[in-house]
């Protein structure tokens, strides 16, 4: 079957016909035979260079070799224990070493998992109960968060289902808007337990803090008794070794991981200051618990791809990073768009907007018909992005000097067709 026949054969079975909403496309998603490296194969047997690769956590691009060896070796000596294994312990010290917040950490299963936890441990150890998020921002797709969430969508309606008793508690924000939130804390301070931001926003674009943003976010929480969570699911692992910490030097008290941490496998994880994380259970009463918790396959293949991510790795891949966007940057200008590119270190995108995008507001009013047009464009010149302008875009360290004369040469071609 072709994909056109695999889609209509599938929405038989799931709601739209995929298993998460921001896979779906029109006229119909391609369906995936394969991938390796920096390539993705459709069943049709059409290649693709893949810059959405698993929407962040292949750093290493597809099945790295290190990787898928590991992980058929730990798969023969077992795949489940429901019991505690050194791995764990390894992986452990890998993020704390790294990681400047971190030290010590729960595995969990996803990166919604381990908002969800942590947004559940900053309640339980402040004694508060709500939560101040920013518009636009995804945290995972649970209650507490689905509020003016970001994820691929340019006008996300609140979801069915989720009672107002929750979501009164979670209280949202403008990025990068220092005056709202002093307002909103100054209003509510009593009841505030945490502030989660994602430090770069990678769910509606890629959208960097402001100079001084982020460190301001910190002082305001210190001050106020308020936790600050950084949900570095994106950014962990991925902006420098130890994430966003230290690519911006400050210093959150709890981080949320997932997507690279799991090296391709199901895994997320919430760290921060042991102070905190002995609140959670079985050494405190902030309950947390699942079957699949500290995987051994999931483990491994974190372990693996963190053992492979000096500081040499981010030079290199960064570097190519900058050499694309100034590319694009070039191209922008050539093609007189009133357009831009956006990213940092190996996360990029174009925003199809003639504003500087700060915040969700603004990156609402992109040409979403033109970048439709634009992405299925670079399909046809051999590139997969994630189909929505509200995504981001990454690099993995497959990608080679031919990949990216590659990639310049199709948003060159899709840029022209998008404007013509
Ligand atoms: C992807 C993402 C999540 C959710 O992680 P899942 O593993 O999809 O549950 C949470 N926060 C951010 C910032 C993300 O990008």
């Amino acid at each position: 079957m072709n994909s056109e026949e695999l889609f209509n054969e599938s929405r038989k079975f799931f709601p739209g016909g995929v298993n998460s909403p921001v896979r779906a496309f029109k006229p119909y998603p391609i369906f995936i035979e394969k991938s390796k490296g920096s390539k993705i194969w459709d069943v049709e047997g059409n290649e693709y260079i893949d810059h959405c690769l698993g929407y962040g956590p292949l750093i290493l691009g597809h099945s790295d070799s290190k990787v898928i060896k590991d992980v058929c070796n730990q798969a023969n000596i077992g795949t489940a224990y429901g019991a505690p294994t050194e791995n764990e312990i390894k992986l452990a010290k890998l993020v704390t070493e790294r990681v400047p917040c971190a030290e010590m950490i729960r595995f969990v299963n996803s990166g919604t998992e381990a908002t969800m936890s942590a947004i559940r441990l900053a309640r339980g150890f402040t004694g508060k109960n709500k939560i101040v998020k920013f518009e636009g921002s995804y945290h995972g797709a649970h209650d507490y968060v689905l509020v003016k969430s970001g994820s691929g969508a340019a006008a996300l309606p609140d979801s069915l289902g989720i009672p107002n008793d929750t979501t009164k508690n979670t209280l949202t924000c403008p990025y990068n808007d220092i005056v709202a939130l002093k307002k909103l804390i100054a209003d509510e301070k009593e009841d505030i337990a945490a502030v989660i931001v994602e430090p770069v926003m990678g769910n509606i674009g890629c959208v960097e803090p402001n100079d001084g943003y982020l460190n301001f976010l910190r002082e305001i929480t210190e001050e106020n008794n308020i936790l600050l969570i950084f949900d570095e699911v994106i950014t962990g692992f991925r902006l420098s070794r130890g994430g966003a910490q230290t690519y911006y030097s400050i210093t959150p008290d709890i981080v949320t991981m997932g997507k690279i941490i799991g090296g391709g496998f199901p895994m997320g994880a919430f760290a921060g200051k042991s102070e905190i994380m002995e609140m959670i259970a079985p050494e405190g009463n902030v309950y947390q618990a699942g079957t699949f918790n500290g995987n051994p396959i999931s483990i491994k293949a974190g372990l693996s791809t963190l053992e492979q991510l000096d500081n040499k790795f981010y030079r290199n891949l960064n570097k190519k990073g900058d050499y694309l966007r100034s590319q694009i940057s070039e191209l922008i200008m050539d093609l007189s768009l009133n357009i831009q590119t956006v990213g940092l270190a190996s996360m990029f995108q174009i925003y199809f907007n003639e504003d500087r995008v700060t915040n969700y507001e603004i990156a609402k009013k992109s040409d979403i018909d033109r970048f439709s047009v634009y992405f299925h464009e670079l399909m046809n010149n051999g590139i997969f992005i994630p189909p929505s302008q509200f995504e981001c875009n990454f690099l993995s360290s497959s990608h080679n000097n031919e990949d990216i004369e590659k990639l310049i040469l199709a948003i060159e071609n899709s840029l022209k067709i998008a404007w013509k």
